[in-house]
């Protein structure tokens, strides 16, 4: 049976440490790395419920897209989220690790999922190319096989991403044709300006806020999609997972992965609003 440190070897090989942002915290966060690992679970957030989930399935280890603690702490006491989530984790032999700004980056990462997920064939290439090698980084663009009005994609991409309250958002004439698409998993606000700038008919990401958006519109940019965060994210599991076991069936190791489906998007519920009509 593997232990831990060889499922780590295996997860930094593809999502190496050193290609996340210097603000972040990727890599094991808990457990003990001689400790053995049989089930592994996959999920975007470190958050009770997932734990909950892992427990009732019996995983040695959890693996994360966003960390737990991003910042400094000076107690893991269970008198916060975060130190009741670390005490249920320790107490039952389940250990946690991180993959979030060197997944997002990798070849392939979190938005070469995304894009395959809202229905892009072809080849796909960074958005915004890593510095040290252009075949890695942020985002992707790729294509639809045929142009389609914004509307008729956004319905795909909402069939291809896993259900939230909130669903998609749409900004842009919904009859404008698009074929060239760019797409970032997770809060792509930073990327606008780049997508601007590779004159794609569509960008698609999370997070969108009011003032970059409406500027982005009027400034004639390319039509926005706006979806869940959890969303735009959770299509990396499966690839990740998928990865895990058949890089460690090559390698003669035997690990059951599964990929969570709990909703752990913040936003649980909408409510519409009457016309002023
Ligand atoms: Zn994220």
């Amino acid at each position: 049976m593997p232990t831990l440190a060889d499922i780590v070897t295996e997860l930094e090989t593809r999502y190496d440490p050193r290609w996340a942002e210097s603000w972040d915290a990727v890599g094991l966060v808990c457990g003990d790395p001689s400790a053995e690992v049989r089930r592994i679970l996959f999920a975007v957030d470190p958050v009770a419920a997932v734990a909950d989930e892992a427990l009732g399935w019996g995983a040695d280890l959890i693996v994360t897209h966003h960390p737990l603690y991003l910042r400094g702490t000076t107690s893991v006491a269970a008198t916060t989220f975060k130190g009741r989530l670390i005490h249920t984790l320790i107490k039952n032999d389940i250990a946690l690790f991180t993959a979030h700004t060197n997944a997002d980056v990798a070849d392939p990462g979190v938005s070469d999922a995304l894009a395959r997920a809202v229905g892009l064939t072809g080849p796909l290439v960074p958005l915004m190319p890593a510095a040290d090698d252009p075949g890695r980084g942020l985002g992707r663009i790729g294509s639809l096989p045929a142009p389609v009005p914004l509307a008729e994609f956004a319905r795909q991409a909402a069939r291809g991403l896993p259900a939230t309250a909130g669903g998609l958002r749409v900004a842009g004439d919904p009859g404008r044709p698009v074929q060239r698409i760019a797409v970032s998993g997770g809060s792509g606000d930073s990327l606008l300006g780049v997508a601007r700038a590779a004159g794609v008919d569509v960008f698609l990401t999370a997070d969108l806020r009011h003032h970059p958006a409406s500027e982005f519109m009027e400034a004639d940019g390319p039509a926005l999609i706006d979806a869940a965060h959890w969303a735009t994210e959770w299509p990396w599991l499966a690839d990740a997972a998928h990865h895990l076991a058949s890089a460690s069936a090559a390698r003669g190791i035997t690990v059951e992965t599964r990929v969570s489906e709990t909703v752990t998007d913040a936003w649980k519920t909408t409510a519409k609003c009457e016309d002023f009509t």
